[in-house]
């Protein structure tokens, strides 16, 4: 597929996305986060689910979690937010901040997979347990999978801590996520898990 055409495609998913009534959190929400940044980037971010920041302004990541990420991401990998892709596996906000529910999960699913699909990125670093367990479909806790990188739909996948996680944790976390967002960087100079046309 041609990069405009997945541009009209990711824009068209996002249109349906903004209208959704699939799960219980669409009662719930101000507004549903899709997820920002480049269409074409090689490198995208799965976080788990908007929080009272993001459903307030329609943008993943833009509280504390968000600012840690953006410094990690800035230091370790050399980039910005506008030259990756940020998303969540659930795009409207649990009520209180609560975990997302399995049906909301898979309510969601097609959206991320519509997104990692068509954005087609070299990496996705999945942030925590819950994107983790969504894309890897792994019961296995993130400090068990961390530290590997998996193949998933054609992409390299990292996984790593959720940034709040970090923040809770401290700095052996945090030394951690570095060495997991080197790993991402090493493998955006190499080849593509898949050769893409
Ligand atoms: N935590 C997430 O998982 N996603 C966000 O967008 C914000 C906080």
């Amino acid at each position: 597929m041609s990069a405009e055409r997945a541009h009209e495609e990711l824009a068209r998913l996002r249109e349906n996305a903004l209208g959704c009534t699939r799960c219980v959190l669409a009662r719930g929400r101000t507004q549903v986060v899709f997820g920002v940044g480049n269409p074409s980037a090689e490198l995208m971010f799965v976080g788990e689910g908007p929080g009272r920041e993001e459903d307030l302004q329609g943008e993943p990541f833009v509280g504390r979690s968000g600012k840690l990420l953006d410094l990690l991401m800035r230091q370790e990998i050399g980039i910005g937010r506008e030259e990756c892709y940020i998303a969540n596996v659930v795009k409207c906000r649990p009520p209180g901040n609560r975990d997302p529910l399995p049906a909301e999960i898979e309510a969601c699913r097609p959206y991320l997979e519509g997104q990692i699909d068509l954005i087609a990125p070299k990496v996705v670093v999945t942030l925590g347990n819950f994107a983790t367990k969504t894309l890897l479909e792994t019961a296995e806790g993130i400090r068990r999978v961390r530290g590997r990188v998996y193949p998933f739909r054609g992409v390299h996948l990292v996984p790593t801590y959720h940034p709040a996680a970090a923040l809770r944790g401290g700095g052996e976390v945090v030394a951690e996520m570095r060495a997991d967002f080197v790993r991402a960087k090493t493998l955006l100079r190499g080849p593509a898990m898949t050769a893409r046309s």
